[in-house]
């Protein structure tokens, strides 16, 4: 039985919830809609696998800290808290239902979460569900990698799935710098996705958080990547106290949909189709966003100024 300790945001926009799992575990997961679209056309769910995590990217502050992974069923309770918040029924209408593994903590290194994906299609009826799996693809995770591919094709088939390889740079060094794990070549990344993909799933998508000063060469990117099998999502640096500490400084500015960026018009000329993401700005000061974490912001001692400034209403 889970145990909600803290939530801070807009029920509009998005709510993060601090949640007790099991005795002294606590996890955040996520609900949220992307306005002008109401919650019936699509809602995203965000949940966490590890508590803690092991990566430690440069910018995350869900890294570090790490002590152990989620069972199956700690991760069901995420979802199913959030769900039952607003379809007790479990009958979810919503044109798309997406659950993001991607809170805190590398999916491919949790099995669980395996089980997890076998199971949301008999725990809920939900035609608008689709997994979205978040991945920095780290060596020793080939078993979970080779298993996803078989739940996609028997649960998930015809586009009903995510599959997000995050790279954030095509410079070699700096990209081991940015995510400091062993991780797949890019080599492998292609074959793999050249594996993954079937006539009819959405594209698999190369993730990009920009911060300035991070190459992304078109050229690099078509020698391992088909444009027919991957698209590019290019991100803002969200604000978080990883970022600040290390200096990093986004790329796109998050205020602005619309201006011209050098890298996105090269990216298109090379063939790729490229989303630029720049959600709701609220969403940053609710600390919703990619890589934000509301307990260390909690614990920390000199606030950011342009992202968790939401209050955090604590439970006793
Ligand atoms: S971005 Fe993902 S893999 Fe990297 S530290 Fe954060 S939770 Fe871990």
């Amino acid at each position: 039985m889970i145990k909600v300790h803290a939530s801070a945001g807009n029920e509009d926009i998005a709510m993060v919830y601090i949640i007790e799992t099991s005795p002294g575990n606590l996890v955040e997961c996520v609900e949220s809609v992307q306005p002008p679209l109401p919650r019936d056309k699509k809602w995203v769910l965000l949940v966490s696998m590890m508590f803690g995590c092991p990566v430690g990217c440069l910018m995350c502050d869900a890294g570090g800290h790490y002590h152990g992974k989620l069972s199956k069923q700690e991760i069901l309770d995420q979802i199913d808290f959030l769900v039952d918040k607003r379809y007790p029924t479990r009958i979810i209408p919503c044109e798309q239902f997406k659950i993001q593994f991607a809170r805190m903590g590398e999916p491919s290194l949790n099995l669980q979460v395996l089980d997890v994906l076998e199971e949301l299609p008999l725990r809920y009826q939900a035609p608008g569900l689709m997994p979205s799996i978040s991945t920095v693809a780290p060596v020793g995770a080939e078993r979970f990698f080779n298993r996803l591919v078989e739940i996609k094709e028997k649960n998930y088939s015809g586009g009903h799935f995510q599959f997000q390889v995050s790279l954030h740079t095509t410079d070699l060094i700096l990209r081991d710098r940015f995510i400091p794990v062993k991780k797949w070549s890019f080599t492998q990344i292609g074959e793999y996705g050249e594996r993954f993909y079937a006539p009819g799933d959405r594209k698999l998508t190369l993730n990009f958080a920009l911060a300035q000063g991070m190459p992304v060469d078109p050229e690099v990117l078509l020698t391992y990547f088909s444009p027919e099998k991957f698209l590019i999502k290019i991100t803002p640096l969200n604000p978080t106290y990883r970022a600040r500490e290390n200096e990093l400084v986004s790329y796109v500015n998050p205020l602005s949909a619309v201006e011209k960026y050098e890298i996105i018009q090269a990216l298109q000329d090379a063939g790729y189709q490229v989303i630029l993401s720049i959600g709701e700005m609220e969403e940053n000061f609710i600390g919703s966003n990619c890589g934000q974490y509301l307990r260390r912001h909690l614990q920390a001692e000199a606030p950011i100024e342009d992202g968790y400034t939401y209050q955090v209403n604590q439970r006793p």
